[in-house]
């Protein structure tokens, strides 16, 4: 069988995503931050996972956080020859600043260390930049380079447009995310999803 893991930071809108790509399929009422498992959607051989998220969340203590890493690791470690392709959903406006304030600390942040994490386990991982609604068309390619830059991936974006995808789950706009999906169900025979 083939997998598909979702992960991110929790609030990057990674339950907005799944629905607009999975609808009805997404199982509703898991509480954020407190559901310590992955959740499922099965789509006939094909297993979508929604990894629990991780990062800061209000009311959540740190341990709880270095939990939900570990078992995040774990899962991925577990199953790296199922899962072919991982999703790290990103917050894009926010994501340059919360690399640096990690940096200031000499700490590597969550999604820069799941990044690398999921492609040193040898899994094609894509960067779904979610929020891109909030970012003025002017500022939309500097925004992207700076993200590019802080994933360790050398700019201009454009050339990591196979890996990079920046949408809005907020209003729909998933055009970017899907087409690499689609391309990547290609490479896998897997033609008849999206
Ligand atoms: P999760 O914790 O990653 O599953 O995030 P949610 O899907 O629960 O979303 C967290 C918050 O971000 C909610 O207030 C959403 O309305 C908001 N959100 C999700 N996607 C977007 C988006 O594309 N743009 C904007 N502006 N807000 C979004």
């Amino acid at each position: 069988s083939f997998e598909i893991i979702f992960v991110g930071r929790s609030n990057v809108g990674k339950s907005s995503l799944l629905r607009e790509l999975f609808g009805a399929k997404v199982r509703v009422g898991k509480r954020p931050g407190v559901t310590l498992r992955p959740t499922y959607i099965q789509i006939s051989d094909l297993l979508i996972t929604d990894m629990p998220g991780f990062g800061f969340m209000s009311g959540v203590k740190d341990r709880k956080q270095d939990i939900i890493k570990d078992k995040t690791v774990h899962y991925i470690e577990d199953n790296a020859e199922r899962i072919k392709l991982g999703v790290l959903v990103i917050d894009g406006p926010a994501l340059p600043q919360i690399v640096d304030r990690w940096d200031s600390r000499n700490q590597i942040p969550i999604d820069v260390e799941m990044f690398d994490f999921l492609r040193e386990v040898g899994i094609d991982t894509i960067i779904a930049a979610n929020k891109m609604d909030k970012v003025k068309e002017s500022e939309y390619d500097s925004l992207l380079d700076k993200i590019a830059v802080r994933l360790g991936l050398e700019p201009p974006w454009q050339n990591w447009k196979h890996i990079i995808a920046p949408i809005s789950a907020k209003k729909g706009d998933l055009k970017a995310l899907k087409g690499l999906l689609r391309d990547r169900l290609h490479e896998m025979k897997r033609d008849d999803l999206f």
